[in-house]
């Protein structure tokens, strides 16, 4: 039975990775299709001089999602490769917080969004470039799928429980909630609740699933909890020691 087991397991393997090729095709081409027949346009002298800058941002746009499409998946194979076989190191998850905040401070700004931290220096032994990602995804999606001129808390503490300490890193939302039939789904890669509106806002499908595959490799457990219309909280609990 071991075998057997053994098996079914790799061909389950494999079959997610011929999904996971065709969705990438999939998404790759889509914005190339739009960048291509822009510029079909621009070429054939079709356009008024002055339409040109509107088929150039169409342009610059799909570039651009192309760009972090790409991105996302180069981190989705490094993890897959076992970026676990990287030594961890002590890292203060309250310190990768406040750069987080920093980095997205102009975005939260955009939409209003304000922010409440409460942070204690919070250490766990984990991967730190990793885990500087894995928080700056729970972010951004807690300022994009955030309703103008929400809130957003996030909440570091040490907590010890059976004798097994841990630090937990919550975040929460007043944005508009993950329907309950999709709460199982966000985390598989490409998933996305609103199409239209992720890619709108310039969302890959791929940010919780690099957050899952972090977790894993933290041998951390994720919680989520959320109400269409009220918000969402993402919790993480990382094992100091994993
Ligand atoms: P994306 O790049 O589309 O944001 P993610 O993998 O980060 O991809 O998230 C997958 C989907 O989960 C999103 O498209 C969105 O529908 C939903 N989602 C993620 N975070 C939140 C949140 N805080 N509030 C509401 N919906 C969310």
């Amino acid at each position: 039975t071991l075998i057997i087991l053994d098996i079914t397991e790799k061909n389950e393997r494999e079959r997610l990775r011929r999904e996971f090729t065709a969705n990438v095709s999939h998404e790759l081409k889509t914005p190339l299709t739009s960048i291509s027949g822009n510029a079909e346009i621009i070429k054939n002298g079709i356009v008024k001089p002055e339409d040109v800058p509107h088929f150039a941002e169409n342009i610059y746009k799909e570039a651009g999602r192309l760009i972090s499409l790409v991105n996302d998946i180069i981190k989705l194979s490094k993890l897959d490769e076992g970026g676990g076989e990287i030594t961890k190191e002590p890292v203060d998850l309250s310190e990768i917080a406040s750069e987080v905040s920093e980095s997205l401070r102009a975005q939260a700004e955009r939409r209003a969004i304000s922010s409440e931290i409460h942070t204690e220096k919070a250490v766990i032994m984990g991967i730190r470039p990793i885990l500087t990602e894995m928080i700056y995804n729970l972010w951004e999606n807690a300022i994009k799928y955030n309703k103008e001129g929400g809130k957003l808390y996030v909440d570091i503490a040490n907590e010890c429980q059976d004798g097994r300490k841990f630090v937990k890193f919550s975040i929460r939302d007043t944005g508009i909630g993950i329907p309950s039939a999709d709460l199982e789904r966000i985390f598989e890669r490409f998933y996305r609740v609103d199409k239209s509106h992720s890619k709108e806002i310039g969302g890959t499908g791929l940010g919780l699933s690099i957050v899952k595959h972090g977790a894993r490799l933290h041998g951390a457990e994720i919680t989520v909890k959320s109400e269409i219309d009220k918000g969402s909280t993402f919790i993480i609990q990382f094992p100091k020691e994993a």
